[in-house]
């Protein structure tokens, strides 16, 4: 426990680390971001419901690319699923793979390390996780971070539980094993009860869909229909490639199982006020989704625009750091009355060309990746909209672009404000002494950035860009910020343990 569902994909055993099929792009430019967290899809009462499950991870591929998984169930054939390194498009499109996931009922998971193996990843860590109980199989797939995961390890083992993956997201398989609830769900609740931390899982058995959120809410999760089915989706960009109407966001705190008689919604834990994680809004979320029912993108354009109200400056053109910076930056053009232009170019593909690139590829750093509109940006004064800050590598590179390509001044104005702790919420980020805010004021980063100004954009704007008219209400936050404020909703056990150090109270 847990075993795989047997794995049929081109006959290869689902933990069999030679599977390891490495097209990941690894990048410089990667390197100074944070990491989305993981994607989770499931579907229910729709024929072949992995092919809807397929199409759903592809839409949430930005949220984890590094490897993905789909576990089905057939009547007649039983449990049977497929784990594979790299994209979705390049693994579950092939009508040789799909026929090989029958049956209407069926979860996906995309996946970045954010627990677990990083790096040199391992095949038998890919998600979803499955287990075989008296009752039957059922199989999980997790978004989020559990932190009191090691802990919990430590307990299963001293009991005698045996793990076959590093993730912390096995912990909830073993928990269920050791419940005596009589049903999967029930085994759920139990389980979940124990682990702390940010959590939207979607399960399944043969005949029930499960999801659930923690009780913050931490991670999102929503609720669509298609057709005679029901899907469970991060995001809401995933309902829209298959058709579906979304029906609402599960609550912070709920479970619903969904079988052929509907929807059953539970509450299994203590309530508590939600604690969305605002950097979805900032960064994580696709723009076209809808998150607490506003619109990522115009929630971005808004960030933009507060931001041009907190720190004016004048200049002659306002440029995104594509592409996540680009609705803040028309934004802030708007509300400044400053020209909008794309002074920085992508290059839209990037991908396996430079997997392994030589030394002096390898230096030629973010040029890989972006290029100057030289044209545009000569003899300018250039304010450059990022999402945010984290080591300040990428954001010095860009600045040398821009003023190697004739611009007069560069100005940053970050969407998010300094962000100076690292999450334990399912976010990879550097440690604290890596992040470039935790070590530098902001006009310290400023210089170290060697940019004629710096300005983020701050906690009570960002708050007012997301819909809270009156900024942060600091006795009771409406949302997680920890990354920016030092202010965990859920203390990480298993960090404090190790020795990671918590703000000191104010
Ligand atoms: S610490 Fe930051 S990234 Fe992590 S959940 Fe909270 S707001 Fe989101």
């Amino acid at each position: 426990m847990p075993s795989a569902a047997s794995d049929t994909t081109a006959g290869k055993a689902a933990f069999n680390d030679d599977d390891r099929d490495d097209c990941l792009p690894r990048h410089p430019f990667d390197d100074d971001k944070l990491k989305e967290e993981c994607g989770v899809f499931g579907a229910i009462g729709l024929t072949d419901a992995s092919n809807f499950v397929a199409l759903g991870l592809h839409a949430l591929q930005h949220r984890g690319q590094e490897a993905g998984g789909i576990v089905c169930h057939h009547p007649e054939h039983g449990f049977n699923s497929a784990r594979r390194f790299g994209y979705i498009r390049d693994n579950f499109t092939s009508q040789s793979v799909m026929e090989t996931l029958p049956g209407p009922v069926a979860i996906g998971h995309v996946r970045y390390s954010t627990a677990g193996s990083k790096g040199a990843a391992q095949i038998r860590d890919v998600q979803p996780f499955f287990g075989e109980f008296s009752m039957g199989g059922a199989a999980i797939a997790h978004n989020g971070n559990i932190t009191n995961a090691e802990a919990l390890r430590r307990e299963l083992i001293e009991r005698g539980s045996i793990f076959q993956s590093s993730s912390d997201s096995e912990c909830i398989i073993h928990l269920m094993a050791r419940s005596l609830q009589r049903g999967i769900p029930e085994r759920m609740e139990d389980a979940l009860r124990r682990v702390e931390g940010a959590f939207s899982v979607v399960a399944m058995t043969g005949t029930q869909l499960i999801g659930v959120r923690d009780p913050l809410g931490v991670r999102p999760l929503v609720l669509g229909k298609v057709a005679d089915g029901w899907v469970l989706s991060s995001e809401t960009c995933a309902l829209d490639i298959i058709g579906a109407e979304l029906i609402r966001e599960i609550e912070p705190g709920e479970m619903v199982v969904i079988t052929e008689k509907g929807i059953e919604s539970r509450r299994p834990f203590r309530p508590q006020s939600p604690r969305f994680c605002i950097f979805e809004h900032v960064y994580f979320s696709r723009p076209d989704s809808i998150l607490g029912g506003r619109s990522v993108y115009e929630t971005r354009r808004q960030i933009g625009v507060e931001l041009a109200r907190e720190a004016p400056v004048d200049a002659d053109l306002v440029c995104p750091v594509p592409d996540s910076g680009t609705p803040a930056a028309i934004g802030f053009a708007h509300e400044s009355g400053i020209p909008y232009g794309m002074g920085i170019i992508r290059n839209q593909y990037m991908g396996r060309t430079f997997i392994e690139p030589t030394e002096q590829i390898r230096n030629m750093g973010v040029r890989l990746k972006l290029n100057v509109n030289r044209a545009l940006i000569q003899g300018k004064r250039v304010i450059l909209v990022d999402d945010s800050v984290v080591r300040g590598t990428t954001s010095r590179k860009i600045k040398e672009m821009i003023l190697d390509a004739g611009a007069a001044e560069v100005h940053f104005r970050i969407a998010s404000p300094p962000t100076a702790w690292p999450c334990f919420y399912g976010v990879d980020t550097p440690q604290r002494e890596k992040l470039l805010a935790a070590t530098m004021s902001e006009d310290e980063m400023r210089d170290h950035l060697a940019v004629d100004s710096l300005k983020f954009i701050s906690l009570d704007g960002l708050y007012r860009a997301v819909g809270e008219a009156e900024g942060r209400n600091n006795s009771c936050p409406q949302y997680c910020d920890a990354c920016f404020s030092g202010e965990y909703p859920v203390a990480p056990s298993d960090m404090i343990e190790k020795g990671f150090e918590l703000k000191a109270a104010e």
